[in-house]
């Protein structure tokens, strides 16, 4: 554990207590890990006001003894239909809250076979809590998106014409890991010329041509948390006039964004600084996605700045993606993305890859 599990337990009995329930079963892995330490992808958490049970199996016994020593492991040894009542049991309450997001149709068929347990189901449960990260989980981010950076500003040495979306992002990832990542934070996306129009572009075997647009969009996860960035580039000595005035847009409109980043402020407020600024230069249709996500355990996180966000404002310690982009069927599109952590007075931006769009060719 990397922080007092104690602490943790004590919010978590606390919202117990607000949500009226006796009892809270965690099964979803990163709420799952957040509050006890445990790592392993298969267990359950329940916690009472009395108890903090972890159950899993044989394959993680010695790994939940070491990461959760405040947790009372109990074995998991076959079906869930047989184990999962019995571990519900030995909470010894009436009254136990779901993750309503998290459980399946078939465990919430088993927790009906229960008896004498009422189940309540919680739309955000620990997520709430996750919000506002720990020192350590800041540090943690920090140094994914250090490595992050480093790799992507290698792209202007590894992009040449004629290598494919999918082998630049190869090259990338196995950058990634050689500075010490321990995976993805999610698929490495790569977009070339036209492609780039789709937000979410799948790489494939398409060739790098001169003239290109180049959206690289990537995240390192290291010590479980994730990191997220994009940059957008050109190939080419002489960037088209189209290219230049949209990459302008998008940083003015990401720029105006971080600046107003505070507490207190809303994730709509701050997207609606951003859109506006996308629109009035009209190109607000070209911009189809929420501004950012928080970003920790989970590389999409609460709080949201979007439209669509009515959660919590934002606060000191909050860790979020700013990430405004223009996508334009026919032509392609460019997103610039960069993290950023809210501080008691603003915020400051994790991120430190450079912006320098242009790729030459000579080199
Ligand atoms: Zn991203
Ligand atoms: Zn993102």
């Amino acid at each position: 554990m990397d922080e007092n599990p104690k602490d943790k337990l004590t919010l978590v009995r606390e919202y117990l207590v607000e949500s009226n329930v006796e009892g809270l079963l965690i099964g979803s892995a990163t709420n799952r890990r957040w509050l006890s330490g445990f790592t392993g992808s298969s267990g359950w958490l329940l916690i009472t006001k009395e108890k903090a049970l972890l159950g899993t199996d044989f394959r993680y016994w010695e790994q939940a003894q070491d990461q959760s020593p405040d947790f009372k492991l109990i074995e998991i040894k076959g079906r869930l239909s047989e184990e999962l009542p019995k571990f519900i049991a030995e909470a010894s309450v009436n009254t136990i809250g779901i993750e309503g997001k998290h459980i399946t149709l078939h465990q919430f068929d088993v927790l009906l076979t229960v008896s004498d347990v009422a189940w309540v189901k919680l739309e955000n449960t620990l997520e709430i809590f996750r919000e506002v990260k720990h020192p350590s989980e800041i540090e943690s981010i920090r140094e994914a998106a250090t490595l992050t950076d480093k790799v992507m500003a290698q792209v202007n040495e590894i992009a040449y014409p004629g290598i494919t979306e999918k082998q630049l992002a190869w090259e990338l990832e196995k950058r990634l890991r050689e500075l010490g990542a321990s995976g993805l934070a999610f698929p490495t996306i790569i977009a070339f010329g036209n492609n780039g129009a789709r937000a979410h572009h799948e790489p494939g075997d398409r060739q790098l041509r001169l003239g290109d647009t180049i959206i690289v969009d990537m995240g390192a996860k290291l010590n479980g948390y994730c990191s997220d960035l994009t940059r957008t580039f050109f190939l080419g000595n002489e960037p088209n006039s189209t290219f230049l005035e949209i990459y302008n847009i998008v940083l003015d409109a990401q720029e105006a964004a971080i600046k107003n980043i505070k507490p207190g402020k809303t994730g709509k407020e701050i997207d609606k600084i951003a859109r506006d600024i996308i629109d009035s230069a009209g190109y607000g249709k070209a911009f189809g996605h929420s501004l950012g996500h928080g970003l920790g355990l989970e590389v999409h996180e609460n709080p949201r700045l979007s439209q669509l966000f009515d959660g919590n404002p934002l606060g000191s310690g909050m860790v979020v993606t700013v990430e405004p982009g223009i996508y334009l069927p026919d032509w392609g599109g460019i997103r610039i993305e960069d993290l950023v952590l809210v501080t008691s007075d603003g915020s400051n931006r994790i991120s430190q890859c450079p912006k320098q769009p242009i790729i030459s060719i000579n080199h």
